[in-house]
Formats: C-alpha cells, sequence, structure tokens
C-alpha cells in the first residue's frame, strides 16, 4: 500500500515537507521524500493530500474490564465472569476506529483483558493490540482487590509473579499505595501497600524474566520504596517531589500520569462521593509533580485510566489534552502517546513510529496534530497492522 504526498509526525519529530510511505503487509516498508508519482509497483494507492500522518496512538493505563459508568468497580463486583469477560470485549472494539491501536491495560478481573489480548493475536477478534498485566499484585486488603491477586511476604510476591507471567502478562502491575477510587473505606494515598521485600522479590523476579514492572502509586513514601526497588514505571504519581523526579530520570523510571482522570474526578457530580474528595485533596500535587517530572526529563507517557468512573472508553484524547493543559506542549504530548508509549512498551521502532520495520498502526488527521490537537478527534483513516479500519 502507498500513502503519498503526507507530512508526517514520526512519533518523536515533525519531519520537514512531503513524504510518501509504503507498508507491506503488516509492517512500513520506506518512508521516503515526496517525488513525482511513485505509483508502480504498489497495491492500494492512498492519496494523502498533504495531509498529516502519524503513528497509531497508545494508550498506556486503562481497564479493558471496567465500564467507565459512575461506580464500575461496583458493577464488577456484581457482575458473573462472563458478564465482566463480554465488557471486556465490548470496551475493547471501540478502540481502533478512535485511533488507538495499542493498549496497556492494567489490572483486569481474572485475567480478562489476557484473554481478550490472545483473541486479538490469533485474529478471533479485531482490536488493538493489548500489553495486558492481567490482575495486579496486592497486599492482603490492598488497592484494587475487586482485580488484585493478594501476595503477602517475598515468597508469595514471587509466586505472583511467576503466575501472571505464566498466564501472558507483558507487565506487572502492583499496588504500591492506597487510592482515590475502588473503597470507599480502608485505604488512603499516602497508606503504603506492599513492604520494601514484596517490592523488591516482585521487581527481581519480574525482571529476571525480562518483564517490566508498574506501580499504582500516589502517596510519596510509597513512591519512594519502589523507586529504591528499581522499579519500571509509575503511575499517578501525585506527590513525586524533585529530587524523586531528578532519581527517576536519572534510572530510567518512565511516569504514567494519567492527568485527566483525577480532575475529571473532581468535578463528577454523579461518582461515589468518597472518590470525588478524594480526588480533588490530591489535584494540586499532581500538578506539581508533572512539572518536576518534566523539568528533570522523565520520560513521560499517555495513560488515560479509561474505564473509570465517567470515563467510557476511549479516553486517549481527552488524556493528551489533559497532559497539555498540565504543562506538556502539544508535540511533547503527542510524544507520550507515541514514541514515549512505544519505549515505555519496550516496544521502540516497532510501535509508536512512522518509519521502516515499524508496525503499520498509522492515523491520518487534516491538519498538523502538533498545532492542533483537536484534528484527532476527526481522523481522516485509521490503518492498524497494515489494514485500513477507518477511511
Ligand atoms: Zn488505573
Amino acid at each position: 500500500m502507498l500513502i503519498s504526498n503526507v507530512h508526517i509526525f514520526d512519533g518523536e519529530k515533525q519531519l520537514e515537507g512531503l513524504y510518501d510511505v509504503v507498508t507491506d503487509g503488516e509492517l512500513i516498508k520506506s518512508v521516503e521524500p515526496r517525488t513525482e508519482e511513485r505509483t508502480s509497483g504498489c497495491g492500494d494507492v492512498i492519496s494523502g493530500n498533504k495531509n498529516w500522518l502519524m503513528p497509531g496512538l497508545i494508550d498506556l493505563h486503562v481497564h479493558l474490564t471496567w465500564n467507565g459508568k459512575t461506580d464500575p468497580a461496583t458493577d464488577i463486583m456484581h457482575s458473573s465472569p462472563e458478564e465482566n469477560l463480554m465488557e471486556t470485549v465490548g470496551n475493547t472494539l471501540k478502540y481502533l476506529s478512535n485511533g488507538v491501536t495499542s493498549v496497556r491495560d492494567l489490572g483486569s478481573p481474572n485475567d480478562d483483558s489476557l484473554h481478550v489480548s490472545k483473541a486479538i493475536a490469533r485474529g478471533q477478534i479485531r482490536g488493538p493490540r493489548i500489553f495486558g498485566s492481567g490482575m495486579s499484585l496486592i497486599m492482603t486488603g490492598g488497592h484494587d482487590p475487586f482485580n488484585g491477586m493478594p501476595v503477602d511476604g517475598p515468597w508469595e510476591a514471587l509466586k505472583g509473579v511467576r503466575k501472571q507471567v505464566a498466564k501472558g502478562a507483558s507487565v506487572i502491575k502492583i499496588s504500591a499505595t492506597g487510592g482515590v477510587y475502588g473503597r470507599a473505606e480502608g485505604e488512603g494515598v499516602d497508606d503504603t501497600e506492599l513492604r520494601q521485600e514484596e517490592l523488591d522479590m516482585i521487581i527481581d523476579e519480574a525482571h529476571r524474566r525480562g518483564i517490566p514492572v508498574t506501580a499504582h502509586a500516589l502517596g510519596e513514601k510509597g513512591i519512594r520504596s519502589c523507586l529504591k526497588a528499581g522499579i519500571d514505571c509509575i503511575e499517578h504519581g501525585h506527590y513525586i517531589q524533585r529530587d524523586m523526579a531528578e532519581l527517576m530520570a536519572k534510572q530510567g523510571t518512565a511516569l504514567v500520569p494519567t492527568f485527566f482522570i483525577y480532575s475529571h474526578l473532581a468535578d463528577s457530580d454523579n461518582i461515589p462521593e468518597y472518590a470525588r474528595k478524594k480526588s480533588q485533596a490530591v489535584i494540586e500535587a499532581h500538578h506539581r509533580s508533572l512539572g518536576y517530572a518534566k523539568k528533570a526529563g522523565v520520560l513521560i507517557g499517555a495513560g488515560s485510566d479509561a474505564g473509570s468512573p465517567n470515563a467510557p472508553h476511549p479516553c486517549m484524547f481527552e488524556e493528551i489534552k489533559a497532559l497539555h493543559d498540565g504543562g506538556l506542549t502539544n508535540e511533547e504530548a503527542l510524544r507520550a502517546a507515541t514514541g514515549n508509549a512505544a519505549r515505555i512498551l519496550r516496544r521502540s521502532g516497532k510501535l509508536g513510529a512512522v518509519k521502516p520495520g515499524a508496525y503499520a498502526d498509522l492515523i491520518m488527521t487534516s491538519e498538523n496534530p502538533c498545532e492542533n490537537l483537536d484534528v484527532l478527534l476527526d481522523l481522516r483513516m485509521v490503518i492498524a497492522n497494515g489494514e485500513i479500519v477507518k477511511r
């Protein structure tokens, strides 16, 4: 397939001039400066008409099993495993047409996201690439028990990692602190959950298996423990201080701030009251921590937390806008959802890029997305794995 005459944002930067992009099967074969009528030898020819081509978006933090209504956790607990699996499938099907070609699912009851990921990889259903953790590892009574596997003590933690790896997890998700949503009582954002020796074991074992670990972590103490254990990525990260951001940049720990959801929860009056109040209390710190991270040069990725209360799938556009409102430039926000996201997935060069050898996961917009993010709401074309899924 030839896509001719397009401007390109390649996941890192805007390229000068116009280009012709050729795909072969699921991969991008060539990206070359536009020349006169390069049509010979290509199957489908798509006239780009000086539109913009960029990598498909990558949402690094979704919960495909959560329904995005007012209280998804309660709905999950009141549904059968079969109902939850069908909910997961239904939500997954909403991604590609909105330009999101990969997602990282961080916490799914019964490992539903891993089952759906396999169904997509086998071609049974068409959907985004899913990089899933399946169930998260939590302490008994820890954050998000409805999709958490309780592990207490280093040896249970070790077994938890091995179980998730055996089921096909491509990332290990842990709850290192309490959160704002999930349970009305019994957890605060400053509460540390897993102990240092449990964190050390989880991260050491996952790394031994070549798999990254990411932590739900809001409070300062919990984040510090994760950094000490050598965590790969922090989700949310509200109370990251300046020295912590510098340490993250130095040791290569990424941040997925999930910036949209907290202000959204703080403004929602139809969600559980405890969650709204707790969200309001952490907004200011969240802005500060994103500022520290940007200044220190931390690798920042875009994750929406889609599926959370009042956040129906997908919410990638909302997250990109929120990152921009939080102080990132448009280009930095787009990089967070493409090139940076691929790096966090450890798929740099294969995903989140418009370059030879990368998967042909591409979206086309009528204007330069780096100048106007709103064009992401009106996509001219979506290509996933080399196939046109929206035109
Ligand atoms: Zn989440």
